[in-house]
């Protein structure tokens, strides 16, 4: 076997999303669990709950603290100013999050692919949560992995920029890449192409920030970047497959089709073959009906299944732009662009 899934129950009923779409992210999981549920060749795997220590990996204990005594909290308020929920009890989802990543990782001595639907808070700061993520999980998956001494590549998918993680590593030996809506303002308005990371990480920094309304034709050519991949031969490579970029999402910015998540998932099953590289990866972001559809065609492009059930999307001008984007990235810092 060689794709196994992290699954649990509760997974349908955590939710840090603004009160507005927490429907509408918990109804995607359980969505996602009713396609998944008799997908051949998938294994299911029950989660470890991940314990306090794990989180100070990343996060602050002041943080931390600040987790546990919002948990105790009988209302439903913000963590933020206004996009990250808690609730009463969260602090045990949070533990369950977390614990996903790391039953992942040991899992990962048995699968060559692993996929966490309900994962991928890549927003969040060692002391602040942020976009609907409370804590960052595949920063503290990442942490595990340099400890082990693993050569790291991030490939960061989702309509908003990961700014959690780039601020984590940085300056870290770590190939980051990153494809996602941008036009200096969005949502959380980093992700500039010229920033290409510092130290041990200078030059390994990639945003592929594409326009808003971008379609299938520029992401497909914003894959290209993963090449990169290829030349960093990593032993790891953490996908972080957000869903939020399709054209139904509620939180619209992109135009894509479930075709392009499932090329992103073939890709990364064709490179993680030829590189004999573990893949880790996450549901990300997605809100709306067709996220879980999108999640589906992902893992099976995962499997080596390449299929497209809708039409294909195009913006010629946008894709002329990313392009020359990835171009200019693939041969260095862009001086002028
Ligand atoms: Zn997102």
């Amino acid at each position: 076997m060689s794709l196994a899934i992290i699954w649990d129950e509760r997974f349908t009923n955590i939710s840090f999303s603004h009160p507005m779409i927490r429907d509408i992210s918990k109804e995607r999981i359980k969505r996602f669990w009713e396609l998944l549920k008799d997908e051949p060749g998938i294994v299911f795997v029950k989660p470890d709950l991940a314990t306090r220590k794990d989180l100070e990996l990343v996060h602050t204990t002041d943080y931390i603290n600040k987790l546990e005594k919002a948990s105790e909290d009988p209302y439903i308020g913000f963590l933020d100013s206004g996009d990250t929920t808690h609730y009463p009890g969260m602090f045990n989802d949070i533990l369950l999050i977390v614990g996903s990543s790391i039953t992942a990782i040991k899992y990962s001595n048995f699968f060559d692919k692993i996929y966490i639907p309900l994962g991928g808070f890549h927003h969040a700061l060692p002391n602040q949560a942020m976009g609907f993520c409370p804590v960052n999980d595949i920063g503290i998956a990442t942490k595990i992995l340099l400890e082990k001494g693993e050569r790291i590549a991030i490939v960061d998918v989702d309509a908003h920029h990961g700014n959690g993680l780039q601020y984590l590593f940085y300056n870290k030996s770590i190939l980051k890449i990153n494809i996602f809506a941008y036009d200096g303002k969005f949502f959380p308005g980093t992700g500039h192409y010229s920033e290409r990371g510092l130290g041990e990480g200078k030059g390994l920094n990639y945003n592929i920030a594409m326009p808003l309304g971008s379609a299938d034709d520029s992401f497909y050519e914003a894959l290209r970047i993963l090449d990169k991949v290829s030349e960093f031969n990593p032993t790891y490579i953490i996908v972080l497959a957000g869903v939020d970029g399709h054209k139904e999402d509620n939180l619209k910015s992109l135009n894509l089709t479930t075709n392009s998540f499932n090329l992103l998932g073939y890709r990364i099953n064709r490179i993680s073959k030829e590189l004999h590289s573990k893949v880790i990866s996450y549901g990300g972001g997605g809100y709306g009906n067709y996220s879980a559809l999108c999640m589906r065609e992902f893992v099976r492009g995962l499997k080596g299944i390449r299929e497209k059930i809708e039409k294909d999307t195009e913006d010629i001008e946008k894709t002329k732009y990313v392009k020359r984007l990835v171009s200019l990235l693939s041969e260095g810092f862009p001086s002028s662009f």
